[in-house]
């Protein structure tokens, strides 16, 4: 099947994009065809988007009705849960049971719901009178069209975490999912019709970097929210610069998971190992770097081990496996290039660092665990972006906090401590936008989710994402 742009309530053909092939990374087999937008297909998306915000046909609705039709729009993706789950299993070959009933999809439709609701909340802080005779009032109204750029580790969750606070507040969007994953994101686009939420108010534009760059540089787009990388952020934020636009960036992650000597080691790898393999490591909050209180590093890192050498490797419709291939030839050679670079530089590989020889074709890799990096080195600096571990030791408190804060990444982190006091002490003192304690991955609808340092930010979820895509407006009466 072969997809147009979503412009304006219809699909439309580009204005001579090429059509590019999109590949199951666990099958390298074509699944779809997309197209790859032009410059001109920006403009006429963003044009669209411009009109509807103007026009108020969405931004002046109700709060209730806006409301409304993304509660339908739920409603109606829960409706084709299992058509939504295998396009997006197909896409990025990760296991079917994590993205069906009970994984992503569940918690996309959750999160809209969310957002329906907070649509309903949208009120300034203040009325009163702070100057004799005039009275103030504080009005929250929407920036106007909104960019939206997405990542490919998790569509349709990236999509719905940008257009739910977008279109809540009442701004209008143009949304770019990223070029290897954009099916689901069009599969909602055409359910956004159906719920009624009106032409031009979201439009979908498929295509690769440089569609992402004609949005940022569109004169009538008044905010650009990336997920990506850092790099590509950092470019984002100086395009951004010579229209003067808001900037909301999600952005890498190098998550630490700090051991204290009172943690069950074998406990603690388990889920060491399954926040290290979840999403095949492509996860922005995945535990990437353990520090283990140096009595307790044998015995994590010997269970760790274990771990991973035990997580179930393989097809995504096979019930067993917990863990798919890579996104792509690119993403694997990438990955490959890190764990080359760590064992050149002196780190060991205690287990994984191969292609799994029952899995040649896709892009599979084994779980990884590597020791003895140096903590200045690459490997525990920079983004893997795969199933990749590092296990280092600490002396104390002290030593566990400088480790994990010595990165220039701040998205997420866990502490493994009974010690309550350590644990209030250790959270604060985290650079970083999430802490667990005790634990490492869940996250809610109501909680914000976002960056210190060059993670980024802003904040997907919660009643924070709202604010994010809302500006203060003071009125002030004179009585
Ligand atoms: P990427 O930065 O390569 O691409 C992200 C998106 O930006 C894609 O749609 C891409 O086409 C677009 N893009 C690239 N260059 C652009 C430019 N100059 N102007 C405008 N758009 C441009 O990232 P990726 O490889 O798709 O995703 C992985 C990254 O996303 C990782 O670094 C990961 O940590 C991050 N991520 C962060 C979060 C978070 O919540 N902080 C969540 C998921 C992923």
């Amino acid at each position: 099947m072969a997809y147009k742009l979503w412009i304006n309530g219809a699909w439309q053909d580009s204005d001579g994009g090429k059509i590019v092939d999109l590949e199951n990374p666990a099958t390298e087999a074509t699944i779809a065809q997309v197209t790859e937008a032009t410059r001109a297909d920006v403009d006429r998306a963003v044009q669209a988007a411009h009109a509807a915000f103007y026009d108020g046909r969405w931004s002046r609705l109700t709060p209730g009705e806006r409301s409304k039709a993304l509660w339908k729009l739920a409603d109606l993706m829960e409706a084709r849960i299992e058509e939504f789950s295998r396009a997006e299993t197909d896409s990025t070959g990760k296991p079917y049971k994590f993205i069906s009933l009970g994984g992503d999809l569940p918690f996309a439709i959750d999160n809209l719901r969310f957002f329906a609701a907070a649509a309903r909340d949208t009120h300034g802080s203040h009325a009163g009178e702070f100057l004799g005779g005039y009275t103030s009032m504080y009005r929250r109204e929407p920036v106007g069209v909104v960019g939206q750029i997405a990542p490919w580790n998790y569509p349709i969750l990236m999509a719905i975490w940008k257009i739910g606070p977008a279109l809540a507040s009442g701004c209008t969007v143009v949304l770019k999912p990223a070029p290897t994953t954009p099916l689901t994101t069009l599969m909602l686009a055409e359910l956004s019709a159906e719920a009624g939420i009106p032409a031009g108010v979201l439009n979908i534009i498929t295509g690769g970097n440089d569609a992402g760059q004609a949005i940022v540089e569109h004169p009538l787009v008044r905010m650009v929210s990336l997920t990506g990388s850092v790099n590509t952020g950092k470019k984002v934020m100086r395009t951004a610069a010579d229209t003067l636009k808001r900037v909301h960036l999600e952005l890498g992650g190098k998550a630490p998971f700090i051991v204290f000597d009172d943690a069950d080691p074998a406990a603690v790898a388990e889920i060491a190992a399954f926040a290290a393999t979840v999403n095949t490591g492509q996860d922005c909050t995945a535990a990437t770097r353990v520090y283990v209180s140096q009595d307790k590093v044998k015995n994590v890192q010997d269970a760790l081990v274990e771990a991973m050498r035990a997580t179930p490797v393989g097809a995504p419709y096979d019930d067993a496996v917990k863990m798919g291939p890579l996104i792509s030839r690119v993403q694997r050679d990438r990955v490959m290039g890190f764990v080359e670079r760590a064992k050149s530089a002196g780190a060991k590989i205690l287990t994984g660092g191969n292609i799994p020889p029952a899995w040649q074709q896709g892009y599979y890799f084994e779980p990884t665990v590597i020791a003895e990096a140096n903590q200045a080195a690459e490997i525990i600096q920079s983004e893997v972006f795969g199933p990749v571990v590092t296990v280092n030791s600490f002396r104390d408190e002290a030593e566990a906090l400088y480790y994990a804060n010595d990165v220039a990444y701040g998205l997420a982190a866990s502490v493994w401590t009974n010690d309550l006091g350590r644990a209030m002490r250790v959270s604060s003192a985290l650079e970083f936008g999430t802490v667990w304690i005790n634990d490492h991955l869940p996250l809610t609808s109501e909680t914000p989710h976002g960056g210190f340092k060059q993670s980024g930010f802003g904040k997907d979820l919660s009643a924070e994402a709202m604010g994010d895509y809302q500006i203060t407006k003071h009125v002030m009466i004179k009585q």
